[in-house]
């Protein structure tokens, strides 16, 4: 799930700053909790929107979330960081408003342009016979970095931010209420420079005053054989740059791997059918088979095999992604029963049913039937 600010302000993506404002305005009043009392779900939309607003009007923000657009992760599996309004509230006011179980241990940044980076998913797909070798994979990759004109510091080069006139460069600021029960003091950031205390007025042109840029890059990765449909590796501090003393991202590179037609996963191992011939299971037989790799592999089904049985090939499976050895594989034996016969074959299965005594028996005493075996 991906969470579209625009879209819950109703506007465009081109909205000028005052369709936004409108917008804002106009929801906010629709959804406000004093005109809906005791409706929860308005009163989230109510914030919802607020909180889209916050960044959608700011033009730096704004900035930062257009070109973050691009490259967010689009994972179905849970990668996507962005999943709630919440979430991009909290990458873009560094956790000052949020609440959560991590609030309270992270510390207020006081650097203006501190925002941590963020992680970015990158996925790859293997065939499952890639999976039996390591695999030296290219990635290109877009990925926000540090501008090199400010440096991070989203002011122009040259310029510098100056203190919050509103709240004195704390970040906070702080209100009293006269109530019945005493006067009460409340404390939050300040509207005005949004906690940082800083106030950027000639913004990088550069980057747009978000601090960073995004860049196509190009990473070598090598994946372990044996890798596993779902596999995420992680590679540190390879995502998103973060600014003024934010640590960069990560870059999360999930491995998909394509179903084979022939071979199924289980785990380190691999199943297959092997369709046989009756004779050849009545009788016993070698036959060769083709296995993932590509490898003619011989494979003795000995005599009296019953279809369902299954033969186990040690160490033919996958490689273990650790502990070293590999799976087996196990081919499930198959009675693969011709539809059409030749005159000859009619001719020689006819005077099998005879020799067996069983010819004339449909009109004879009824078959002895079996109990079923429920699994
Ligand atoms: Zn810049
Ligand atoms: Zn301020």
């Amino acid at each position: 799930m991906t969470v579209d600010l625009y879209k819950i302000l109703e506007v465009s993506p081109n909205a000028s700053p005052k369709e936004i404002k409108g917008a804002y305005r106009r929801l906010a009043h629709k959804y406000h909790p004093d005109h809906n009392p005791g409706n929860a779900e308005l009163e989230e939309r109510f914030k919802h929107v607020t909180m889209a607003y916050e960044i959608l009007s700011d033009p730096s923000k704004r900035a930062q979330y257009d070109q973050f657009g691009t490259v967010r992760p689009s994972g179905d599996i849970g990668f996507d960081r962005f999943g709630s309004v919440a979430d991009i509230f909290e990458f873009f006011f560094g956790g000052g408003f949020g609440g959560g179980p991590f609030a309270s241990s992270r510390r207020r940044p006081r650097d203006p342009a501190y925002s941590e980076g963020e992680d970015i998913v990158e996925t790859i797909t293997f065939e499952l016979k890639d999976v039996l070798t390591e695999q030296q994979v290219t990635i290109k990759a877009r990925r926000l970095e540090v501008c090199p004109e400010c440096h991070g510091s989203r002011a122009e080069p040259g310029t510098h931010p100056t203190t919050c006139q509103q709240c004195r460069g704390t970040g906070m600021v702080s209100s009293t209420r006269q109530t019945l029960l005493g006067v009460f003091s409340t404390a939050a950031p300040c509207p005005v420079c949004r906690g940082s205390g800083q106030i950027i007025e000639s913004p990088c042109k550069a980057c747009r005053g978000t601090g960073v840029t995004a860049r196509d890059r190009v990473v070598d990765v090598t994946i372990p054989a044996g890798v596993a449909d779902g596999t995420v590796m992680r590679l540190a501090g390879n995502g998103n740059a973060g600014t003024g003393g934010g640590r960069n991202g990560d870059m999360l590179i999930r491995v998909r791997v394509k179903p084979d037609p022939v071979f199924e996963v289980d785990g380190p191992d691999l199943l297959a059918k092997l369709p046989m011939a009756y004779p050849e299971l009545v009788l016993g037989a070698e036959v060769v088979i083709q296995h993932l790799s590509g490898e003619n592999i011989r494979v003795k089904v000995p005599q009296g095999t019953q279809p369902g049985d299954v033969i186990s090939l040690r160490s033919r499976g996958l490689p273990r992604l650790t502990g070293g050895g590999s799976g087996d594989l196990h081919l499930q034996v198959e009675l693969d029963m011709p539809r059409k016969l030749k005159q000859e074959e009619r001719r020689i299965l006819t005077s099998l049913l005879e020799l067996n005594g069983k010819k004339g028996m449909l009109a004879g005493k009824p078959r002895e039937l079996r109990k079923p075996q429920i699994i």
